[in-house]
């Protein structure tokens, strides 16, 4: 009866515990939360502001209604934003004086070529047999829905070290296990980018999609630096920006 006792005390102190967590939480608007928030939020970039071009936030939950007009520039044969072009020069051409020569496999896709992709990945599920419902969400598993792809915003490059692309020509995750990937992934705030789907567990969670070892997204070095160092991942640096800037 006692050890009963003692281990309905020691539940109730967890569950306590747990709820104290869960309602500190969700009660934004406390005192001490309001403090750790300013605190916080002073000690953003400058150029962490929302009206910032560098800082779109394209994924599932926030498409893009209409092609973005941004000018373009051209690297290998590979379109990108005119913005990034400078910046994705100097992180190609600081890798190779590394010893790390890279390959820049994909930049910019259009909506209408990402919708093509999508309608025929569509249409090849439909002429296998399956229904309308199966065949979208067969295709929604494996290719953004057109709108939702960070490609569209010619921010976003899928980078590749030599030394695994000229081997296996696949973008993949074990190519982090090259030191020309490794070096990559380091130095890519120094140049402004961050490696936009993280391994970190919350990566997943917060951006929706999988850890991508090559895919780098543009946002300028300030942010790069604070994004790395501070292990946000663009939806909640976006979270923080917005909360700033409502007070
Ligand atoms: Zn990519």
């Amino acid at each position: 009866m006692k050890n009963k006792g003692m281990l309905a005390i020691g539940i109730g102190l967890v569950v306590l515990f747990v709820g104290g967590c869960v309602a500190a939480y969700s009660l934004g608007a406390t005192k001490p939360q309001d403090q750790v928030k300013t605190k916080h939020a002073a000690q953003l970039p400058k150029s962490a502001t929302p009206d910032n071009s560098n800082l779109i936030l394209v994924n599932k939950k926030h498409p893009l209604k209409h092609e973005l007009g941004f000018k373009q520039a051209e690297m290998n044969g590979i379109t990108i934003s005119q913005t990034i072009q400078q910046p994705l020069e100097n992180f190609m051409n600081g890798a190779k004086a590394a010893g790390y020569p890279a390959t820049l496999v994909s930049g910019y896709r259009s909506k209408a070529y990402q919708e093509q992709v999508f309608n025929q990945n569509y249409e090849q599920n439909l002429s296998q047999g399956m229904s309308h419902d199966e065949a979208l969400k067969a295709t929604k598993g494996v290719i953004q829905t057109p709108g939702s792809s960070e490609h569209e915003t010619g921010l976003a490059v899928d980078v590749m070290t030599n030394q695994y692309w000229d081997k296996y020509h696949n973008l993949e995750a074990k190519s982090d296990q090259t030191a020309g990937q490794k070096w990559l992934i380091k130095h890519a705030p120094e140049y402004g980018f961050v490696l936009r789907y993280v391994k970190r567990p919350e990566g997943r969670k917060s951006t929706g999609i999988d850890y991508e070892s090559w895919h780098f997204r543009y946002v300028g070095v300030e942010n790069a630096k604070y994004m790395t160092k501070h292990h946000l991942t663009l939806e909640q640096y976006d979270q923080m920006i917005k909360d700033q800037h409502q007070n």
